[in-house]
């Protein structure tokens, strides 16, 4: 049950089946171990470009899609940089967002398990500052975290990099579109100057060049530009009036019936007009927006990435930062002013060599914005009517395939992810295939089960126990 471990938003998985493996890289024989541990057997291209490279020691610039792998191409080197002996932070990984953040926290956690007792550290803003000031007085080796409460610790003289020797810059350029600049160049200058900094991005724009030209030495750079493989996903333009646009929505989820969907629109408004409307239409539609607190946001995004929320609906800054995979449908509900923005909702599916749809909703006012991405594109884009949009009479109603309980306990209690699937297998003696994905958080933890056993499922649980005690577990 690989599922139960992973993260709440789950990556696009990487894995290669071609490419060198990982024996000839410079890495200790229990490193290399640890790889064939984790299902690692063969370098992503992004990995056999930069890891030569940043293991000998070299700063380096590189840019690669999302879900190529990065996270292994900059954790190795520091891994490998690191003394364990030495109680003093020597790694420090900067990232745009704290979901982000937390991923890279994991994975490097998984890579750094053939050597024992390193420690790892989160460190991001909606968190309580207290409680970091004493993790840190614990001791760290290698410190991750958004730019903002970095330089606050720094600034408290609660974070100290005096023995750092890796910098790394995970999704540069998100992190300079969230307005991170001043932060980052206030860090780094109060890191030491003998370091080695790596720096990762999907893209390269300019702002990321002059970042690397004033803060790095020498770098190497590795573009991996290979497009997001168009051919995999398929975009769809469909001519709407204004008035019909938000309807629309709903006939292409019915006509076409992707399990999961990421709506974007323009504004704040138009997201919760269309929440609205499809909850109304009886969806599983969920809004992201900027206003929800830590906890709503986790649920959200627990609830999407665990299959049990068909329509996350959001606007393009609430959708920053977010890592799902297996998307497959992305709609755009109106067409972004800024092609680059559309290029970005459009690569969101289609991940991992899966297939993926992308439609584009567009009123004539919009014309001239499609005729700019077509251009960009370098090809026409592909009209449908929407009046192709048809629904057997006899259809079932689009329904996520799961359902997500909710029990009140988590890391606090103690609980792990096994507990909670040994309840449900072993005590209730349901099929581990009926069980998906299982998320751990401070207080509660999530479960997502089949939907055609949530109800008997939750009165067991109710019923029973988990790690030995009785606990309350809700639906969702
Ligand atoms: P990126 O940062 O480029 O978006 P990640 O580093 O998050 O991508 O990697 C995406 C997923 O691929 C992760 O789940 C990771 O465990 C997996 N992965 C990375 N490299 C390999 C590899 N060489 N073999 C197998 N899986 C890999
Ligand atoms: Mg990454």
């Amino acid at each position: 049950m690989n599922e139960a471990q992973t993260p709440a938003i789950a990556p696009a998985t990487a894995k290669p089946t071609t490419g060198p493996d990982f024996s000839g890289l410079p890495l200790s024989p229990a490193v290399l171990e640890n790889l064939q541990r984790l299902g690692y057997e063969r370098m992503t291209p992004i990995q056999a470009a930069t890891l030569p490279l940043a293991l000998a020691g070299k700063d380096l610039i590189a840019q690669a899609k999302t879900g190529s792998g990065k996270t292994a191409a900059f954790a190795l080197p520091l891994l490998a940089n690191l003394n364990p002996r030495r109680y003093a932070v020597q790694a420090l990984v900067l990232c745009p967002t704290r979901e982000l953040a937390e991923q890279v926290t994991q994975e490097v956690r998984r890579l750094a398990r053939a050597e024992d007792n390193i420690k790892i550290l989160t460190l991001c803003g909606g968190a309580v500052v207290r409680t970091q000031v004493a993790s840190l007085a614990h001791g760290a080796h290698i410190v991750v975290g958004t730019p903002g409460r970095i330089l606050d610790h720094l600034s408290r003289e609660t974070l100290e990099l005096d023995a750092l020797n890796t910098l790394v810059l995970d999704e540069a350029d998100r992190m300079l579109d969230m307005g991170f600049a001043e932060d980052i160049a206030a860090i780094i200058k109060l890191c030491p100057k003998q370091r080695q900094t790596l720096l990762f991005s999907a893209t390269y724009p300019e702002g990321v060049a002059k970042m690397a030209a004033k803060f790095m030495r020498e770098p190497q750079e590795v573009k991996l530009t290979e497009r997001h493989a168009t051919t995999k996903i398929r975009q769809r333009f469909y001519e709407v009036k204004d008035s019909e646009r938000l309807h629309a929505v709903g006939l292409l989820l019915n006509h076409y019936r992707p399990v999961s969907t990421l709506a974007f629109c323009n504004t704040k408004q138009q997201c919760r007009a269309l929440v609205a409307l499809l909850q109304a239409q009886g969806f599983v539609a969920l809004e992201l927006h900027g206003d929800l607190d830590q906890r709503e946001r986790d649920q959200v995004l627990v609830q999407f990435s665990n299959r049990s929320c068909s329509v996350l609906v959001a606007t393009d800054v609430a959708a920053r930062g977010l890592d799902i995979a297996n998307l497959e449908a992305v709609i755009n509900v109106d067409i972004t002013p800024d092609i680059e923005v559309h290029t970005h909702r459009v690569g969101r599916t289609g991940r991992a060599d899966e297939e993926g749809w992308a439609f584009s909703l567009a009123s004539m006012d919009e014309m001239g914005r499609v005729g700019r991405i077509d251009e960009m594109q370098g090809r026409a884009s592909v009209w449908h009517p929407l009046s192709e949009l048809t629904v057997p009479a006899d259809a079932e109603p689009l329904h996520p395939p799961m359902v997500t309980l909710q029990i009140l306990g988590g890391r606090k209690e103690k609980i792990r992810p096994g507990d909670v699937l040994g309840a449900l297998t072993k005590d209730l003696g349901y099929a581990a295939a009926q069980i998906g994905k299982i998320n751990v958080n401070e207080f509660s933890t999530y479960v997502a089960v089949d939907r055609c056993i949530a109800k008997d499922a939750l009165r067991g649980l109710n019923a029973g126990k988990v790690k030995g005690k009785t606990v309350k577990v809700r639906r969702l």
